[in-house]
């Protein structure tokens, strides 16, 4: 049985102390959750998540990183240096960096495995445009950043790689697509894995959805059939919202029950 994760998306938000406030107030909110929980947060405050959520169930994640191993890349922050640090995942090939950042498949696919080989997981967004969605082009723009972005991926290594369906159109708008649009989705992104791997290596893969999940929607969100959690920005920031997130997603949410 697939686990269930649960992740927050700060983006640009939070400063140093902010992220050790958040802290205080949210880890004792789920502790002992057997939810996987993952905080991406900005990397000037890294090192403090790590410390204080050491003793936690809380993992915490990175937003982005450099594809290179290391060398002259003024600004930017290798795999290894996060791995080193403590992180344990890292978010690759979100919409905001694919459209603000110009980042490609190809690159994206190097960022991926760069990430894996430093023992980082790697939170795949992946997600169509309104464009594409109303021209019928979801299932072909999925094949073409899966196939890309996983190039090379062993299928022993797909348990570090946690897939966030993303629609483009539904991320930071209050639009959430309707149920049967994320499972059939998360549907055709299992069989895109099988036709690229097998179907038992693709029934293991982690897939989860994000867009405008919040703390009412969440409670619907939590029990689609086949969604492994959901990836959160805007109501991550606070933390009491994001903990009755979390609690929506509990992995007997999602049992089937037996005739
Ligand atoms: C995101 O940025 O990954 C995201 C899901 O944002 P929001 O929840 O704000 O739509």
């Amino acid at each position: 049985m697939r686990n269930k994760y649960v992740m927050a998306n700060f983006k640009m938000n939070k400063s140093d102390s902010e992220v050790e406030e958040y802290l205080k107030t949210f880890l004792p909110l789920v502790e002992g959750n057997e939810t996987k929980i993952i905080l991406s947060i900005p990397f000037t405050s890294l090192k403090t998540a790590i410390e204080k959520t050491k003793k936690s169930n809380v993992m915490i994640a990175a937003q982005n990183m450099n594809e290179n191993e290391k060398g002259a890349y003024t600004g930017e922050v290798s795999a290894d240096m996060l791995s080193g640090l403590g992180v344990d995942a890292v978010i690759v090939g979100h919409s905001e960096r694919r459209s603000n950042f110009n980042e490609t498949d190809e690159l994206v696919n190097k960022k991926i495995l760069r990430g894996l080989k430093s023992g980082l997981i790697c939170i795949f967004c992946v997600g169509e445009t309104m464009y594409e969605r109303k021209n019928q082009m979801t299932e072909q723009v999925l094949v073409r950043q899966i196939t890309e972005g996983l190039k090379s991926v062993y299928a022993n290594e797909l348990k570090n790689i946690i897939i966030a369906y993303e629609p483009v159109w539904a991320i930071g708008t209050g639009v959430t697509p309707m149920d049967v649009e994320i499972v059939e989705t998360v549907k055709v992104i299992r069989n895109i894995l099988t036709s690229m791997y097998d179907e038992k290596i693709a029934k293991d893969v982690i897939i989860t959805y994000g867009g405008s999940i919040n703390e009412v929607n969440c409670k619907e969100i939590g029990k689609f059939e086949g969604l492994d959690g959901a990836l959160i920005g805007g109501a991550s920031l606070m933390p009491e919202k994001f903990a009755k997130i979390v609690s929506a997603f509990k992995p007997k949410a999602c049992r089937k029950k037996k005739d």
